[in-house]
Order: structure tokens, then C-alpha cells, then sequence
């Protein structure tokens, strides 16, 4: 057993008080240290955290960024979201593999880099993009892609890749994020992406009791910015109004949706709103303490957040008896994710938080009965928080002034795809589509994926609905599509990353996705038969009702949503079965597999 590994072990489960619920942190830190949390580490931890070894593994195989195995010191991560295909992210690949002499999933004979691919980074705006270890590199080409891997190898500091390509704007040039990645903010609002006063809405909430301030959130009738639209006032009721001392207020910021990028710029530049929407959310509903969920992909934002937030304990904005209110406590710690989309399921995310595997928990009990470590929870979407912030500031009424009936406020919209001026645009709610694609300078345009691939995929037919939770209601992913673009492709693609992430806890979502993806693979292949969209749409609805949380209820809708409004594709492909035979079955090259197990040739013409 090695000496240093135990003496590290036991030095960093000390850190983290020897807590099992902490596990997350824990071994994110050994893997850190180590470059992959072995078998003989797992049981350190295990002993050290009191818990059983099979715990500690759970967690290690179940996220994206931990492993087991050893992984290079320097581990490339290519994006192959949808939009990263669009842009070209294949020939990035080849270029990448090339260069580094391996393909994905490998790592090189000397041990120093790791090639993977990854589902989702948040930069859709920017595709195709990659994390070297923590450093986001944006724009990539085949030849930028070379000369990156050229750079590493003469100097594998992936830092250093920041200072050759030059740094983003606002914050991402901040000493502690430099970052080469753009806001790319394009179109300013009148709730979040203004100027916004420091601490005004903070200020005025603790002037008010804890059930004034629900009232007024209540009041500006603000709803969930994740997707379910939730009222935030009613959930901090609920919150409150639960038994038991302890409560906790969580933030929800972990956008692995592809296709949503909006909240990274909210994180790098709207920190303080985010942390003062917490804490009035803590006075709200008598939480002493708040955790900022962060994705794992956002890892580069973490020292500069932990550094807000220590500048706000200095401030007396966190800690004791903030703003001189006495008896208010509250104060916020972040927890790293480590790559895994079910995590923005509110379940899942607590399950992280609690030191488990991401998998979602049986409801009810709901969160604000029984949450994080079984007691009462608020979780809310860092967009819901900064808005929080803005209506204790200018009050209820003004909030609920702006947008379209049963959607008040603001909706930031993350949109990419096939448009001149992909970014984060924000727009009252009760915004047309057709102006919206005029604003980001869309031509040719087929299809629109609002609310990304658990949304729903719309046609021409749809462009004069509006963004809102009554027309359209979208947790702010917007992928554009133009002509050119084969639509079952797309879907075929959503529901490959579908099936990837599902946590196979249950039977409808762990085999109906793969049933869904291979049946339009046969449909892309040629192989179709017009029974096919019969048969994707009934597995697709018994998917939905069968499964246990968001990611399985939503996951069908790529296929389900085409098929309602581009059926037109299907048909053209589909053909039609006669005298018994499908024209399209290959029969000779079905039976090739066999033919050479058997070492026979067939007659067949
Ligand atoms: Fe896991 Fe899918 Fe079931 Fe959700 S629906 S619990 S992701 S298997």
C-alpha cells in the first residue's frame, strides 16, 4: 500500500471532515492528485468516510469526469453535441487523433494525454469547442486543432493555450477565469443583462419579514427559468411552511442541456445577483445554508466564484447576522459536479449533493418536504435566483409588467445552430419566433429545437407562436436548423446523447431509447417501412409515461416531435413493404456474418 497515497487520502478526507456526504469532493480531489481514484484509493476512502466500498464506487463509475483508471495528465474533451457536428467537429476530430497518434477513449503509451469526447460543454455558441482539462478552447478548426496539440506537447500546460489564443470579454479576462470564451451577449435586457444596482434587492428584502418576501416573489407571479415553470413563490411557501429546523436553499447550475449556454454567462457575470438571489432565498425560507450546484464543465469559473463569495463574507453579505440583521445566518458553498446531464434533474442533483451516484429519488416526498439529506429544499435555476434579486429591487408590479399573460419578466435565450449571430439574446417573454430568427440573422430556416433535445422540435408552421410558458416554454435552448439539414439525422443524434445519458435505473428509458435510436438508424440506412413511425411513436409515449423522472419522460420527444412535424421527411424514405418482402433488406449482406462463420457462400443475387 502506498505510503503517499494513504497519507493523501486521509489528509484530504480530513479536509472534508471525514463526511460521507462529501464523497463527491473527495474523490474528485483524489483524481485530481492521482489522475484516476483506484481500487486501493476507493478503499482508503471507503475507510476513511465510514462507508462501504461499493459507495465509493458507485459514485466513480457513475460520472463522466471520474475514473478508475489512470487518465493523461492532460485529457482533451471534444465536444460532439449536435451543433458541434454542424460546425465541423469531425474534421477536428481527425485532426486531434492524428496528431496525438490515438483515437477517442485512449491515451497516449507516455501517459500524457487522454482523447474522449464529450456530450455538452455549454458552448454551442462557440462550437466546435473542447476542455482541455479545465481550459474551454473555442472555435476549433482541423489546423487550430494541430497547433494545440503541437503547443501541449512542447509545453503540456493547458493554461498556456489561454495566453496563445488571447482572453473573452467581461469576466472570462478576470485574473481567475482567463478564459478565451466569449459571452457573446447580444441582445440586452431590462431585468438581467442591464445595469443592475449591488445589492438593492438584498437590501430591501431584509427589511421586510421572510413571508413579505415570498408575497412579493409570489406577487410578480415569477416562475421557474429551468422549464417546468414552476412558481417560485409557492415553492418557498411549501419550503418554508415544512417541519423541521434545518432547511436548505440549492441553486440549480448545472445546465447540461444541449443547446443552453446562458447560464455560464450569468455565472461570469452576474455572480453577485446570483449569490444575493440566494441569500433573499435563504432569509425566505429559513435556510441557513445554500449550495451552488455547478456542472463539472464549468470548473474554470470556480476559483473566481469563490472568490465572490469570499469577498462577500468580508462584506457581511454571508455569514452572521448579514446586513446587521440580526439572527439571519446564511452562508453558500459550492459543489462541483462531474459531468453527468441527469444531474439537472432536481432529485439527481440532490443525490450529488449528498455525496451519491446522480440517480434520481422516488417522488413524493417532493424536495420542499424532504430534500437534500431528507430535509426541507428549495432548488431553483440560477436565472430564477438574479431575477429574485431584481424583484425585491424594483418590486413585484414592475416584474409582472413585462411580457405576456401567465409569463412575466424576461426569458434569456441561449441560440446557436444555423444563424449569422449565435449568443445569449434577452427578450420579454411573449417573443415571436419569426423576429427572433430575424434577430440572429437566420436564413432558410426548417426547424427550430426550443427548449433543447427534451424540448420540441418546430417547423415553419409554428414561427408566428410565441417564447412563453403558455406557447412555447423553453428552459432558454434554442437550435436552429436550416434547409439543408435532414431532420430524422438530427433526431437520430439527440437520441444517441439520450441513450448515453440515461442512468438505466429504469427498464422503458434504458432499453425504449435504444429501441427509438436504432429504429431510426434502419430508417437512415433506408431500411424503413411506413410501420415504423406507428411503432416509434407508441414506444416513444411508453417511454414517457413509464419512466421515473424528467430525462425518461422528455427524452422521446427528438423522434416523437419530428415525426409530428416533419413527417413529411419520414414518408419520403419510408417505403413500403410488397408481396411480403421489405424492397430494401438487403438480404445478402444480412446474411454475410454468417456466411463467413460457416465459411459457405449462399446463392443469392
Ligand atoms: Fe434513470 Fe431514465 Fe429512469 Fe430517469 S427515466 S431514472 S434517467 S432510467
Amino acid at each position: 500500500m502506498s505510503k503517499n497515497l494513504e497519507q493523501t487520502i486521509e489528509k484530504i478526507c480530513a479536509d472534508y471532515g471525514h463526511d460521507r456526504t462529501r464523497m463527491m469532493d473527495i474523490v474528485r480531489a483524489v483524481q485530481e492528485k492521482f489522475g484516476g481514484v483506484s481500487s486501493e484509493a476507493m478503499d482508503m476512502i471507503a475507510g476513511q468516510t465510514r462507508t462501504h466500498r461499493v459507495e465509493v464506487e458507485g459514485v466513480v463509475s457513475f460520472y463522466a469526469f471520474l475514473s478508475q483508471e489512470p487518465k493523461g495528465n492532460v485529457v482533451i474533451r471534444l465536444c460532439n453535441d449536435v451543433v458541434d457536428q454542424m460546425k465541423g467537429v469531425q474534421e477536428v476530430a481527425k485532426a486531434l487523433s492524428a496528431e496525438l497518434g490515438i483515437g477517442f477513449g485512449e491515451t497516449s503509451a507516455d501517459g500524457w494525454f487522454t482523447l474522449e469526447w464529450a456530450p455538452c460543454i455549454g458552448l454551442c455558441d462557440q462550437a466546435p469547442a473542447a476542455m482541455v482539462n479545465d481550459v474551454m478552447v473555442t472555435c476549433l478548426s482541423a489546423d487550430k486543432a494541430s497547433e494545440m496539440v503541437r503547443a501541449l506537447k512542447a509545453n503540456p500546460n493547458p493554461g498556456q493555450l489561454t495566453a496563445g489564443y488571447g482572453l473573452g470579454d467581461g469576466n472570462n479576462a478576470h485574473p481567475l477565469v482567463q478564459s478565451m470564451v466569449q459571452n457573446n451577449v447580444k441582445k440586452t435586457g431590462e431585468v438581467l443583462l442591464c445595469d443592475v444596482p449591488a445589492e438593492a434587492g438584498l437590501t430591501k428584502a431584509l427589511r421586510k419579514s421572510p413571508e413579505e418576501v415570498i408575497a412579493e416573489v409570489e406577487a410578480s407571479r415569477l416562475r421557474g427559468r429551468g422549464g417546468a415553470g414552476f412558481s417560485t413563490g409557492l415553492k418557498w411557501k411549501f419550503t418554508r411552511g415544512s417541519k423541521g429546523p434545518d432547511k436548505y436553499l440549492l441553486c440549480n447550475a448545472d445546465e447540461g442541456e444541449p443547446g443552453t449556454f446562458k447560464e455560464r454567462v450569468l455565472l461570469t457575470e452576474r455572480a453577485d445577483l446570483l449569490f444575493e438571489g440566494m441569500t433573499i432565498g435563504g432569509y425566505a425560507i429559513g435556510a441557513a445554508t445554500g449550495i451552488l450546484y455547478l456542472r463539472g464543465e464549468y470548473n474554470y469559473l470556480r476559483p473566481f466564484l469563490e472568490d465572490v463569495l469570499r469577498k462577500r463574507r468580508d462584506a457581511g453579505l454571508l455569514g452572521n447576522d448579514i446586513l446587521g440583521k440580526a439572527g439571519f445566518h446564511f452562508d453558500i458553498r459550492i459543489q462541483m459536479g462531474a459531468g453527468a446531464y441527469i444531474c439537472g434533474e432536481e432529485s439527481s442533483l440532490i443525490s450529488s449533493c449528498e455525496g451519491l451516484r446522480g440517480d434520481p429519488k422516488n417522488r413524493p416526498p417532493f424536495p420542499p418536504q424532504k430534500g437534500y439529506l431528507r430535509k426541507p429544499t428549495s432548488v431553483n435555476n440560477v436565472e430564477t435566483l438574479c431575477c429574485v434579486s431584481r424583484i425585491l429591487d424594483k418590486g413585484a408590479a414592475w416584474f409582472a409588467a413585462i411580457g405576456s399573460g401567465k409569463s412575466t419578466g424576461t426569458k434569456l435565450l441561449s441560440i446557436s445552430g444555423d444563424c449569422k449571430i449565435p449568443g445569449v439574446y434577452e427578450y420579454p417573454f411573449g417573443v415571436k419566433i419569426r423576429d427572433l430568427l430575424k434577430d440572429v440573422g437566420a436564413e432558410n430556416t426548417q426547424a427550430l429545437l426550443i427548449g433543447g433535445p427534451s424540448g420540441q422540435f418546430i417547423g415553419a408552421e409554428s414561427f408566428d407562436k410565441t417564447i412563453c410558458f403558455d406557447d412555447l416554454a423553453t428552459g432558454g435552448a434554442v437550435v436552429i436548423f436550416n434547409k439543408d439539414r435532414n431532420m430524422i439525422h438530427i433526431a437520430h443524434q439527440y437520441m444517441e446523447f439520450f441513450v448515453e445519458e440515461s442512468c438505466g435505473y429504469c427498464t422503458p428509458c434504458r432499453t425504449g431509447n435504444v429501441l427509438i435510436e436504432k429504429c431510426l438508424r434502419k430508417i437512415l440506412d433506408g431500411q424503413g417501412e411506413p410501420e415504423d413511425i406507428a411503432y416509434l411513436q407508441q414506444l416513444g409515449n411508453t417511454v414517457k409515461k413509464g419512466s421515473r423522472c424528467g430525462l425518461g419522460q422528455t427524452s422521446p420527444n427528438p423522434a416523437l416531435t419530428t415525426i409530428k412535424n416533419f413527417r413529411a421527411a419520414y414518408e419520403a424514405v419510408l417505403k413500403p413493404v410488397t408481396d411480403g418482402m421489405q424492397p430494401t433488406f438487403d438480404l445478402k449482406a444480412a446474411v454475410s456474418d454468417a456466411e463467413a462463420l460457416a465459411g459457405r457462400h449462399s446463392v443469392i443475387h
